[in-house]
C-alpha cells in the first residue's frame, strides 16, 4: 500500500491486506502492460529475454508472470510477493478493483476471496469509500 489516505478517505478503513497470498495463488496471473514489464526488469536487474525466460508466458501479445506449483513464480510462503516493488499494478490495485462499484455481485465475489476486506462494512459503505479513494483514476495502486 502505497498512500494511506487520499482525498480524506483512508484506505485502512475498508482494506488492510493480511498477507495471506490468496490472491497469487492460481494457474493463471495478471497480465503485464508495458510499464508493468520495464519496472519488473528493472526490479530484478536483468536483460528483458531473461526475464521473458525465466519469469513470463508470453501467449501473442499477452504478458503473463508463470507459475509454480499452482501459485505466481514471484510467490513464496516464507515472503510473500519476491518481485513487490516491481509487481504488475493490477497486483498492486487489488483487491480494490473498480468494477466493484458497478456490480455488488464482483463485492460479494471479491470480499470472499480475500480476507483484508472489512467484512464489517455494507456494500454501499464500502463502495461510498472506494468511489472517494478512485476518484476516477484507472490505475490507483494501493
Ligand atoms: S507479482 Fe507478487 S503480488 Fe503479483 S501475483 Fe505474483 S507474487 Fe502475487
Ligand atoms: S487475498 Fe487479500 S488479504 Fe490476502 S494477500 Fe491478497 S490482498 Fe492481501
Amino acid at each position: 500500500m502505497s498512500e494511506e489516505k487520499k482525498h480524506g478517505c483512508k484506505v485502512t478503513d475498508i482494506f488492510i491486506c493480511a498477507r495471506c497470498g490468496y490472491c497469487c495463488q492460481g494457474e493463471t496471473t495478471v497480465s503485464l502492460d508495458k510499464d508493468d514489464q520495464k519496472r519488473m526488469i528493472a526490479k530484478l536487474g536483468m536483460e528483458r529475454e531473461k526475464v521473458k525466460e525465466q519469469y513470463w508466458r508470453v501467449t501473442d501479445n499477452v504478458v503473463q508472470m508463470k507459475t509454480v506449483d499452482g501459485h505466481c513464480i514471484f510467490y513464496t510462503e516464507d515472503e510473500g510477493c519476491t518481485v513487490h516493488e516491481g509487481r504488475p499494478w493490477r497486483c498492486g490495485q487489488w483487491p480494490l478493483h473498480p468494477s466493484i462499484l458497478s456490480d455488488k455481485n464482483n463485492f460479494e465475489t471479491i470480499r470472499e476471496s480475500c480476507p483484508g476486506i472489512n467484512q464489517e462494512l455494507s456494500y454501499e459503505e464500502f463502495s461510498e469509500i472506494l468511489s472517494c479513494l478512485l476518484d476516477d483514476r484507472e490505475k490507483l495502486v494501493f
